[in-house]
């Protein structure tokens, strides 16, 4: 077991919470939402049993429904490499999308992609990229999320981030790498750069994030997968803390 809190880290640690706001960066799940043209839906179906009471629904949904993180499990090309069990997202360390984070906006047609130049201009104006951290790219997308047929233009289109983008990313040494939209890499690439360069590399990719217009250039992230048994994802509840 180990040592006990004493009361002033208890206050320290509820200090932080009190000073710094929680920005909700996880869409609401419900059956309607938007989904990767190839995915499933989600499904919240109700259960009843006559000798309870309660109750109670069951979830059908795919691991990458929603606000999501992919394990480097989604996606390596080199069939050789892939192994569930080192791959899975129930392997990926619980502190991995916590961090110091950077949310660069991006104002991009559809179908364009973001490069590492783009990424460089951002830290000219907002400073450097440090390793270790969380990086999410702000394309406007999220505003796009709606439920049923009025949510078609969240499914095609999306811009995304080019290789030379991710490579400079994966140099970074960044935790993670976050969208506001159905992937990382744009709706219709043909070699899904960033999938391929950052999964592969440990560096994890958060899909379909909400929010990120209320982000500061600087905040702190904290998200946490649920443990899936070689899950090649998991929906999580992406939040950062900012300035009151
Ligand atoms: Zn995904």
């Amino acid at each position: 077991m180990s040592e006990s809190l004493e009361e002033a880290d208890l206050a320290a640690i509820a200090e932080v919470f009190t000073n710094y706001r929680m920005v909700d960066l996880s869409h609401r799940l419900q059956p309607g939402i938007p989904h990767f043209p190839t995915h499933s839906a989600f499904f919240h179906l109700p259960w009843s049993s006559i000798n309870d009471p309660a109750t109670m629904n069951v979830l059908l949904m795919h691991e990458h429904n929603g606000t999501h993180v992919d394990a480097p499990l989604h996606l390596i090309l080199d069939s050789s490499k892939v192994d569930p069990e080192a791959h899975g997202i129930h392997n990926v360390s619980i502190d991995s999308l916590l961090g110091p984070c950077y949310c660069i906006k991006a104002d991009l047609a559809a179908e364009e992609t973001l490069s590492e130049a783009d990424i460089k201009k951002w830290e000219d104006q907002f400073g450097p990229i440090a390793p270790g951290s969380v990086v999410l790219i702000n394309f406007g997308w999220h505003k796009k999320w709606t439920l049923g047929e009025a949510g078609l233009e969240y499914v095609a289109g999306w811009p995304g981030l080019d290789r030379s983008a991710a490579q400079y990313l994966l140099g970074k040494q960044v935790k993670a790498v976050g969208t506001d939209c159905l992937g990382l890499d744009t709706s219709t690439s043909p070699d899904i750069p960033a999938h391929d360069v950052l999964l592969i590399n440990g560096v994890l990719i958060m899909e379909n994030l909400a929010n990120l217009d209320e982000l500061p250039p600087r905040s702190y992230f904290m998200a946490f997968p649920l443990p899936i048994h070689k899950g090649s994802g998991s929906p999580v509840r992406a939040l950062a803390l900012v300035p009151r």
